[in-house]
């Protein structure tokens, strides 16, 4: 069953998306050349105890439970990479998600950094990748059904020459991380999962994961990590978006670059 929000629940889960974006800052100012990915998780782990938040990833049930308290995929690692003795070098791209339940509410939001210079490959694939989730997030407030958005994300997707990876959804998101709908970033007549209006009061995690590649899914044997298959790059941008009377808003404003999704952006050619 999706469940619409009202207007204070929403307000709760903007606070909630002040957390993630707060963690996301943490992220940002400890990403350079030498830094370890169990590091950054600490931090943000340890800032989400200070604030009384739950992080949303820790210990999610899986075949293992995940066992860090954010995602963080660097390079050719699509989403759900675990944090641990990796360390940053100038060049990789390193994907971060967080999510974070305060007073019962939730939110969700991840992105994609670059660690010093990046090649031309991935300067190309983060800015398809931001593209993706901000024209989503706009359609949201053009659109009456979701299909409609997802096919859009696909043409473009083409234009930029990336691919949409398939593997793995959006969602809705308020008290629980993962409610109904699921949130697909593409659309075909030959998938079993039901369409959905966008209505006010839905709130949505939208998060496009980006190939430069192929969109085929390989899962390491920490039985987490999932990696593209052809070993190319892959980036991943989320923010968990309310649909309102007055146009979508992002709850997790503040994480990656000021963006109001009122406004259409510009293909990045
Ligand atoms: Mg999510």
């Amino acid at each position: 069953m999706i469940t619409l929000k009202s207007a204070r629940e929403l307000g709760l889960m903007r606070e909630a998306g002040r957390l993630v974006a707060e963690s996301h800052a943490i992220a940002r100012e400890m990403i350079r050349p030498g830094t370890v990915t169990g590091d950054i998780d600490s931090a943000i782990d340890a800032f989400l105890a200070r604030q009384g938040a739950t992080p949303l990833f820790k210990g999610f049930p899986g075949p293992v439970p995940f066992p860090a308290s954010t995602c963080i995929s660097v390079n050719q690692q699509i989403v759900h990479g675990v944090p641990g003795a990796w360390t940053l070098k100038e060049g990789d791209i390193v994907s971060l998600d967080v999510g974070v339940r305060l007073n019962g509410w939730c939110g969700d939001a991840a992105w994609t950094y670059a660690v010093g210079e990046v090649d031309d490959e991935k300067r190309k694939l983060m800015a398809a990748g931001r593209h993706l989730l901000h024209r989503a997030a706009h359609l949201c407030g053009q659109k009456q059904l979701w299909s409609q958005v997802a096919t859009e994300m696909m043409r473009d997707a083409k234009k930029l020459g990336v691919s949409l990876v398939r593997r793995f959804v959006g969602h809705g998101i308020g008290r629980e991380m993962h409610e109904e709908p699921q949130v697909p970033n593409f659309f075909d007549a030959s998938m079993n999962l039901p369409d959905f209006s966008l209505n006010p009061g839905l709130v949505l995690a939208i998060e496009p994961m980006v190939n430069a590649g192929k969109p085929d899914v390989r899962i390491l044997h920490d039985k987490w990590t999932a990696v593209t298959a052809d070993g190319r790059p892959s980036v991943h941008y989320e923010h968990t978006v309310a649909i309102t009377k007055d146009g979508p808003v992002l709850l997790t404003e503040g994480v990656g670059e000021p963006f109001d999704p009122r406004e259409a952006p510009a293909l990045p050619l």
